[in-house]
């Protein structure tokens, strides 16, 4: 490959944090609630796009999924449902279905009130290393590249990109051949019937329709890998969420892959709309009125921690001493990495599992390099775990966690790793986190 030397120059320092927390994804905002709430002054969230929200909104995400218990999600949820912004009808429903709009403004006005500084619009392109410490970021925007120094940074940009600039170790995708779960660019319907429409919310879900079940025939007439069926109500009357484009091995940390990735998706959409009009009761007059501002990632970086999460870990409801984020549910939603629907090591309503799992704060704090902690779907796991703990609420189970850690690091003066768990945990428990 061609390479260019950039030459060197100076940039200003945008701003000093306490805790920086880059990407505003739940983990994200999880991470700067967390450490806001624990007293820490200066925390400020770096996010790309130009909402809060990472996937559950400009990823145009359905719903919170799983049974994971969260006194966070909850206080979310609540303030979504009270938005003014929802139809008159819809206010004050309690479910975990998501308005994009409304929980936009939800995530802010939380942010807000716990003194979180803000900025979007901004891409965080390196890190700043000293002695194998994080010290800070560089971020590109519309106002140039600038520097951002803080005492602990927390990566929850979904992909790491942060702790890989820095260095720290991490694998791809699957243990063996690195190939990740599938993309998906999400859209939303308009025109439909829900008072009768259908709406299968797993590949396990079957529904007859007039001309046969619809799981088998999505295989046999949508383009491959598109060829599943996944339809989720919304707050908005006449509408519904899709989660059905799929596109199989693209790698999300790659600016081309993710192009080749949106530019089918975008194909697909056409052939989907025309077979739920075809094929699904209730979809015989819909449109599209929206597809998400960025296509939806579920797999990429796993770095390495002082703990790898596991499927047993997870099977077996595993109690660890050093939990920062508790009574976690999910199964393992490994989508088809050759096509459409279930991976063979899947299991959605077949899941089973002894009880509810915790996240030790091991999983969060990188092998090698200080200064920086991993909150979200990058922590440390395997790619089956990965399925399971990539649910939204245990991302933000765990941005919550990592946060609090973050915050009681800078007050202390005190690297990550070396904050003792209990303290974390009896600050979690002071903000309504239960063991
Ligand atoms: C298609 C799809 C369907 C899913 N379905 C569900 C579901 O139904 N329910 C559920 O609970 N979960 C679902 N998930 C899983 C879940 O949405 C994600 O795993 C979860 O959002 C991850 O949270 P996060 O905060 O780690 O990352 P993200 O939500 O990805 O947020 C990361 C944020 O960081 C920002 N960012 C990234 N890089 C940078 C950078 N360099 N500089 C600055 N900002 C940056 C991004 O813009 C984004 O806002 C789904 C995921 C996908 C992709």
């Amino acid at each position: 490959m061609k390479t260019y030397t950039e030459p060197s120059r100076q940039i200003p320092v945008a701003a000093e944090v306490d805790v920086l927390v880059c990407g505003a994804g739940p983990a994200g905002v999880g991470a700067a609630l967390g450490a806001a709430r624990a007293g820490c002054r200066r925390v400020l969230l770096v996010e790309a796009g130009n909402a809060v929200g990472g996937v559950s909104t400009t990823g145009m995400m359905s719903h919170w999924t799983g049974s994971t218990e969260s006194p966070l999600m909850e206080e979310i949820c609540r303030l979504q449902s009270r938005s003014v912004l929802l139809p008159e009808d819809e206010v004050g429903k309690k479910d975990n279905y998501i308005c994009h709009e409304a929980l936009k403004n939800a995530y802010l006005r939380l942010l807000d009130e716990a003194g979180v500084q803000l900025r979007l619009y901004t891409n965080v392109v390196d890190a700043i290393v000293e002695d194998g410490r994080a010290r800070g970021v560089v971020t590109e925007s519309k106002s140039g590249r600038e520097a951002i120094f803080a005492k602990v940074v927390v990566d929850a940009t979904g992909d790491g990109d942060v702790a890989a600039r820095a260095g720290a170790a991490f694998d791809m995708g699957r243990e063996g051949d690195g190939v990740c779960q599938p993309v998906t660019l999400m859209f939303r319907l308009g025109g439909v019937d829900t008072a009768r429409c259908i709406s299968p919310g797993s590949f396990e879900t079957t529904v007859a329709v007039p001309a046969g079940e619809i799981q088998a025939l999505a295989r046999e007439n949508l383009p491959p890998p598109a060829g599943h069926v996944l339809l989720y109500r919304q707050h908005l009357p006449g509408e519904m969420c899709v989660n059905m484009t799929n596109v199989t091995d693209i790698d999300g940390t790659d600016a081309a892959a993710l192009t080749r990735a949106e530019l089918e998706c975008r194909r697909q959409m056409e052939s989907i709309v025309s077979f739920l009009r075809r094929y699904a009761p209730g979809y015989e007059h819909c449109y599209v009125v929206a597809s998400a501002s960025q296509i939806g990632v579920r797999e990429t970086r796993h770095f390495r921690t002082l703990h790898t999460l596991t499927e047993e870990d997870i099977v077996e409801a595993r109690q660890f001493d050093d939990w920062i984020a508790t009574r976690n549910h999910f199964n393992f939603d490994i989508h088809n990495t050759r096509g459409a629907g279930l991976d063979a090591h899947g299991a959605q309503a077949l899941f089973r599992a002894r009880g509810k799992y915790t996240i030790p704060y091991r999983s969060c704090v990188p092998e090698a390099l200080d200064g920086l902690l991993l909150a979200g779907r990058n922590i440390g796991g395997t790619h089956k775990a990965h399925s399971n703990f990539r649910a939204m609420p245990i991302c933000l189970n765990v941005g919550q966690g990592v946060g609090v850690a973050a915050a009681i690091a800078a007050a202390r003066g005190i690297v990550p790793r070396a904050v003792p768990p209990a303290d974390i945990q009896a600050e979690l428990r002071r903000q309504g986190v239960n063991p």
